[in-house]
């Protein structure tokens, strides 16, 4: 049998693993900070029947500008955008591989800073793009002190700063982001992927864009929108970065499909967002009740939670796992992160976590009783 070892691949990509999430059929699945509340029953009728009458016309190439839905885009990120500044494709890791093809590349490189998102080091693997590991603060925290030393330190082509950052939910100040515009001499972009779970008054990138030409800002409706089946990610920025993006974007990338279930659903906002008042009530309780199981959650503005004080990640993991509880073990020591579901799939986590008895490193429950917010650095 031929392995891939066998092909003549790219030399680059030799030895690497693709992004693999565990997909199981679970009751209650918490790994991929999905938005676990389905589609509203009348907003799904309403997108069936856009995507029908699109149907009709399928003999066609779709509109390549996706006109409609840059200009739905805008309107629902405000901040004075237009349709000129906004930019699509199917989901944000298409966006950020589209950027990565126009700014990246053989001889240039990408910073982010670890733990992050686990698809940065595969995007720019795939673009030929030199990937940089920077360094965080105590407790995953990114100061703008940091990140402008770690961007002097090593001169990137681009920084990519997860705001929320994933895996670690750790909110990024604004003064970090324009602190890091100000150093790199590159593009910089902001993964707002978790944006609409931050605390309320948390300002987005998108208020710095204005007079800034090398900040882009990418967004997803795979997370709060309830849309991760669709695939559809977006981008707002001046004009002239999206103008580098269709350099590089397959021709009609986004189907008449894709266009007319976006628009559909863009139409109903509200009622997509409705449980992201819940979900952020769920994430709360979970640090809450996290710490008083005897772990160390960390704070959080998304829609997840990481922990540390796990004696074995793996096999808590599988214990969990046995009950129909699907998280995540996101390769950091000691630790797990789960999603905020619904009231109901969260009670189950907790239940199921409180079952299996209090971590080694908690203590007795009498002395842990008094934990608050986490203090623990990476183990
Ligand atoms: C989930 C996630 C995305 C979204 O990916 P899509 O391709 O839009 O589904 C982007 N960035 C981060 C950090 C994420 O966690």
């Amino acid at each position: 049998m031929t392995s891939l070892s066998d092909l003549p691949i790219r030399d680059d990509l030799r030895g690497k693993t693709p992004y693999g999430a565990p997909q199981k059929v679970v009751p209650v699945a918490l790994n991929v900070n999905e938005n676990t509340h389905p589609v509203p029953a009348d907003v799904a009728a309403d997108i069936v029947a856009r995507v029908a009458a699109a149907i009709t016309t399928v003999n066609r190439y779709p509109d390549r500008e996706f006109t409609e839905l840059r200009e739905s885009l805008s309107k629902y990120l405000g901040h004075g955008l237009n349709a000129e500044n906004l930019w699509a494709a199917n989901g944000s890791n298409e966006v950020i591989q589209q950027i990565l093809q126009a700014f990246g590349g053989p001889g240039r490189s990408l910073l982010g800073f670890d733990p992050t998102y686990s698809m940065y080091p595969l995007l720019a693997a795939g673009t030929g793009t030199a990937w940089i590991s920077g360094e965080r603060d105590a407790d995953y925290e990114l100061t703008p002190r940091t990140a402008v030393a770690e961007i002097r330190r090593h001169d990137p082509d681009i920084v990519i700063l997860c705001a929320p950052n994933n895996p670690t939910g750790t909110p990024l100040s604004i003064e970090t982001i324009e602190a890091a515009y100000d150093a790199a001499r590159g593009i910089v972009v902001v993964d707002e992927a978790y944006a609409e779970f931050m605390p309320d008054g948390h300002p987005s990138a998108l208020t710095l864009l204005p007079g800034r030409p090398r900040l882009l800002v990418s967004r997803t409706m795979s997370k709060a929108f309830a849309f991760a089946g669709a695939r559809v990610g977006y981008l707002a920025a001046d004009p002239a970065a999206v103008d580098a993006l269709r350099l590089v974007r397959l021709p009609y990338h986004l189907s008449a499909l894709t266009q007319a279930a976006a628009n559909a659903a863009l139409a109903h906002s509200d009622e997509m967002l409705a449980m992201v008042g819940e979900i952020r009530d769920q994430r709360d309780r979970l640090v809450r009740e996290l710490s008083r199981l005897g772990y160390r959650p960390y704070r959080s503005g998304s829609n997840f939670v990481l922990f540390g004080g796990v004696d074995d990640p793996r096999a808590t993991f599988e214990a969990l796992l046995a009950q129909g509880i699907l998280i995540r073990v996101v390769g950091i020591s000691g630790h797990l992160r789960v999603t905020a579901g619904t009231e109901a799939e969260t009670t189950a986590f907790l239940d199921a976590l409180a079952a299996l008895g209090r971590p080694a490193s908690a203590g007795s429950a009498v002395t842990a009783g008094a934990a608050t917010l986490p203090v623990g650095s990476q183990s």
